[in-house]
């Protein structure tokens, strides 16, 4: 089994859910008391929260490679980011990296290519939905369309993770918000929708709506595993 280096904090919350699927996984793919050898670096978020807010993105372009070469260095052999906006710095995070580096959107592109689907949903942060690092690994690697909500609607959705989700607050009024988000992406030609956000999946599950929903956190994972076990 390869070593996993995950850069975490961004928030706690989802690296918990990180740290708990990789043990759980690996327990039940190797059976036994088999679990995850893994380093986590694990950041303060308001720290990082505030240079994003303030559009410090080269600050955290460096802040993420420091610790992607940290985590190398500490002996991983893979590294995961467990945040999806923060990959707007994979490119300056890959550049003297030696060890593989698993793209969270190229897990999620896997995934939804699979299951034949061409067109999706993106929910995540502002940043994640805004800018392009994302839908275009999507749309260049994998020919898939990323529809994104109406600006009132994305403002919610970003809001909603930085107030509540990362502060561990999944409350049933913003549960009901989002499943609203998600039938308006759906009535514009979504045919699934991606958690691009890796505290949103502890808000909604499949069970909470008609589309396909692709949870990065839980595709990173898997991503995660089958490069580790191999
Ligand atoms: N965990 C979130 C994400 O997947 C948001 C936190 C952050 O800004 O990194 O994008």
């Amino acid at each position: 089994m390869k070593t996993i280096g995950l850069i975490g904090g961004m928030s706690w919350e989802s690296s918990a859910v990180y740290y708990r699927l990789l043990n759980e996984r690996v327990g039940n793919i190797l059976g036994g008391s088999h679990s995850c050898e893994c380093i986590m670096d694990s950041v303060d978020f308001d720290h990082i929260e505030r240079l994003q807010h303030d559009n410090k993105w080269e600050e955290l372009c460096h802040i993420m490679k420091d610790k992607a070469l940290k985590l190398e260095k500490a002996g991983a052999e893979i590294i995961l980011l467990c945040t999806n906006t923060m990959h707007v710095c994979e490119p300056e995070m890959t550049r003297d990296l030696r060890v593989p580096f698993l793209h969270i959107a190229e897990a999620t592109g896997e995934a939804i290519v699979s299951k034949g689907l061409s067109r999706v949903g993106l929910l995540g942060t502002r940043f994640t939905m805004e800018k392009d690092f994302y839908s275009k690994i999507l749309k260049e690697k994998f020919g898939v369309e990323v529809i994104i909500p109406k600006a009132e609607d994305r403002d919610l959705v970003h809001n909603c993770i930085y107030k509540e989700l990362v502060r561990g607050q999944f409350l049933p009024s913003s549960k009901l918000e989002f499943q609203r988000v998600i039938r308006d992406l759906q009535a514009e030609g979504a045919q699934g929708v991606i958690l691009g956000c890796t505290e949103i999946p502890m808000l909604i599950q499949q069970q909470d709506v008609e589309i396909p929903v692709f949870d990065t956190t839980s595709l990173h994972v898997d991503a995660a595993l089958k490069n580790a076990l191999i």
